[in-house]
């Protein structure tokens, strides 16, 4: 079989998630994402490893920024193919492409003013990697796959996209090749979610596959159990109320932030250390009883 696979980003780093799979004359790429770490930030700007107009489409795993920010720039560098992904994914994508664009556009011109005052001048020139007009050359390329259904890519490439628990629309992305009468399945798994999270779905379990690329960001590290999350927030949370202290919690706003929001609005009023439920707690503001979801919603959260 015909086949290879090259990984363009995310492989020795974090970020700019980007594979090629090659099957015989066509080309497809998993993710197209940003290069988001500071040390690394000019490999964007760097020509694609493949001429964006000879690829043929492009999936998407899941809508954060390191998996898809790059995908305006690859059509403004010639890309004219599908774009498939779960409908949530397309969503939340669409948003966050053009608030990148205007992220992207407004650092520029800081930086620009910056140098002006300086009298310092940049070795890149001074225009963003893409801006809004390159977004909105994007998004009519997207196209929804709902989870399981099997989406025919190019001639001998199938996909079904499933649930990932990552964040909402995130996706495994399960490829059939087919190739002179011989198949082979290649998952690639995009961020792997945990189990039990309180808003997302669980992550759909494999029976089979002949190559499994997996992501290892947190490969290192055991997790404590979801379980014990709320306890955990609740006792900082308590903590740093007793002293009078403020909390700051650094977040991906898609995602991490929700996550970090429910159990402080939801479970919080749980008391870790069994101390007095209703001293110090009662004061706290944004701190709701456990269960009344309704005044929950009403409430301004100081998170
Ligand atoms: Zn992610």
């Amino acid at each position: 079989m015909d086949v290879e696979l090259t990984f363009l980003g995310a492989a020795g780093n974090v970020t700019g998630s980007c594979t090629l799979v090659r099957l015989g004359e066509h080309r497809i790429l998993i993710d197209c994402g940003l290069f988001q770490e500071r040390a690394l930030q000019t490999r964007n700007w760097e020509p694609f490893f493949v001429d964006p107009g000879t690829v043929d489409a492009v999936l998407l795993t899941h809508a954060h920024l390191d998996h898809c920010g790059r995908l305006p720039k690859l059509v403004k560098d010639g890309f004219g193919g599908k774009v498939f992904c779960t409908p949530a994914t397309l969503e939340i994508a669409r948003v966050l492409l053009f608030d990148s664009a205007y992220l992207q556009e407004e650092d520029m011109r800081k930086k620009k003013r910056r140098h002006e005052k300086q009298g310092k001048t940049s070795p890149f020139p001074y225009e963003p990697l893409y801006a809004k007009e390159h977004v909105e050359d994007t998004v009519p390329l997207f196209v929804p796959a709902p989870y399981t259904a099997p989406v025919k890519v190019v001639p001998g490439i199938t996909a079904r996209f499933h649930e990932a628990g990552h964040i909402f629309g995130s996706a495994m992305i399960e490829l059939t090749l087919e190739q002179g009468g011989e198949t082979r399945t290649v998952v690639f798994s995009g961020d792997v979610g945990r189990l039990h999270l309180p808003i997302i779905n669980d992550p759909h379990q494999f029976e089979h596959a002949d190559v499994l690329i997996v992501e290892s960001t947190y490969g290192n590290r055991t997790h404590g159990t979801v379980e014990s999350i709320p306890d955990e927030l609740a006792r900082v949370i308590m903590d740093t109320h007793r002293r009078g202290g403020n909390i700051v919690i650094p977040g991906f706003a898609v995602e991490r932030t929700q996550e970090i929001l429910y159990p402080a609005a939801f479970d919080v009023r749980r008391q870790p250390d069994g101390g007095d439920s209703d001293g110090d707690l009662q004061q706290a503001p944004g701190v709701v009883r456990r269960g009344d979801r309704g005044a929950a919603a009403q409430r301004e959260l100081p998170l």
